[in-house]
C-alpha cells in the first residue's frame, strides 16, 4: 500500500455538484439536475442500471462535457473556469474504452500519465512509472506492445497510467469490467486505501457496498439515493432501480454484506 500511496497526490479534492443537468443540444437531459458533494479523500461509487447515465455524469465530472446547466466545482472553483492544463494536472480518469493502438508499449503508455507534470520540475518521473508498473503486476509486460495485450492487462495498465499522474481526483468508469476475481478485489482494495478523493462507477454491488464510504444510485439520470452503502444498496431499493429481487446475508469469511440475485418469477 506504501507504494500505492507514493504514486498519488497529497491534496485530495473536494468536489461540488450543484443543480447539474448535460444532454447533446435539442434533446431532453441525460442527466438530471445532480446536487451532491464529495469530501476529500472520500469513495463514491455510482451505481445504476445501464444507460442511467452514468458515464455522462462522469463526463460532466473531469471537464469533458459541459453542463447545460448547474456547476461542478474542484475545490470550491468551477471546472470550466479552470484551464485545461490545471484541471489535467489534478483529475486522472480511468475510462472503459482504452487508447487503441498507438504502437506504444506499456511502459510508454504508463509514462504518459506524467505529462500534465512535465514542466512543474516534479521530481517523481521514471521511479513511480516502476512503481506502477510492480503495482499492478505488469513488470514483466513493461516493453510490450500495448496493443497486444489481453482486456485486463490493458485496463491495469491504464490504472498504472492515471496513479503516476499522482491526482487528487480520481474518476473511474467501470474499471473492472474487464478484470478477473482476484484484479478486481485488488483494485478495490486498493483504490479504498488511497487518500485521494475517488468517484467509482461499478456494476458489482458488493463491491461497491465494501469498498465505497458512499454509493450514489442513478437511474434514468436522476439522483435516486445517495448515503452510506448499508443504509442504500437495501432489497427494495435495488428492486425498484435494477428490477431484480436481492438477499442480501453476512459473507462467512468476511462479515460482509453479500448479494443474491433473482427475478421476480412473477414479474
Ligand atoms: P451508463 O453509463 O449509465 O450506461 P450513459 O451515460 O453512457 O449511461 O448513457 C445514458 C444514455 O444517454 C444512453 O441512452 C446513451 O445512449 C445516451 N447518450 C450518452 N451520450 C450521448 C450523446 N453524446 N448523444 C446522444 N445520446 C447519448
Ligand atoms: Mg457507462
Amino acid at each position: 500500500m506504501e507504494l500505492a500511496r507514493s504514486l498519488v497526490g497529497d491534496s485530495p479534492a473536494a468536489l461540488t455538484v450543484e443543480g447539474l443537468s448535460w444532454g447533446p443540444s435539442h434533446r431532453p437531459p441525460i442527466v438530471r439536475e445532480l446536487s451532491f458533494a464529495v469530501a476529500p479523500g472520500e469513495m463514491l461509487a455510482l451505481v445504476g442500471p445501464n444507460g442511467a447515465g452514468k458515464s455522462s455524469l462522469l463526463r460532466c465530472l473531469y471537464r469533458y462535457h459541459r453542463p447545460t446547466a448547474g456547476t461542478v466545482r474542484l475545490d470550491g472553483v468551477d471546472l470550466w473556469s479552470l484551464p485545461p492544463r490545471a484541471a489535467a494536472r489534478r483529475i486522472a480518469t480511468v475510462l472503459q474504452e482504452p487508447a487503441s493502438d498507438f504502437g506504444l508499449s506499456v511502459a510508454e503508455i504508463i509514462e504518459l500519465g506524467l505529462t500534465p507534470h512535465q514542466h512543474d520540475g516534479s521530481p517523481h518521473g521514471y521511479t513511480s512509472v516502476e512503481a506502477a508498473l510492480e503495482l499492478f503486476g505488469l513488470t514483466s509486460l513493461a516493453t510490450r506492445d500495448f496493443a497486444s495485450l489481453s482486456g485486463g492487462e490493458k485496463q491495469r495498465v491504464m490504472l498504472g497510467r492515471a496513479l503516476v499522474q499522482k491526482p487528487d481526483l480520481l474518476i473511474l468508469d467501470e474499471p473492472t469490467n474487464h478484470l478477473d476475481i482476484r484484479h478486481q478485489l485488488e483494485v478495490l482494495a486498493l483504490l479504498a486505501a488511497l487518500p485521494t478523493t475517488i468517484i467509482v462507477s461499478l456494476h458489482d454491488l458488493a463491491l461497491a457496498s465494501a469498498h465505497a464510504d458512499r454509493v450514489l444510485v442513478i437511474a434514468d439520470g436522476r439522483q435516486a439515493a445517495l448515503g452510506p452503502p448499508l443504509e442504500i444498496l437495501t432489497p427494495t431499493a435495488i428492486r425498484q432501480t435494477f428490477a431484480v429481487e436481492t438477499a442480501i446475508d453476512s459473507h462467512p469469511a468476511t462479515g460482509r454484506p453479500r448479494f443474491s440475485f433473482h427475478l421476480d418469477p412473477h414479474s
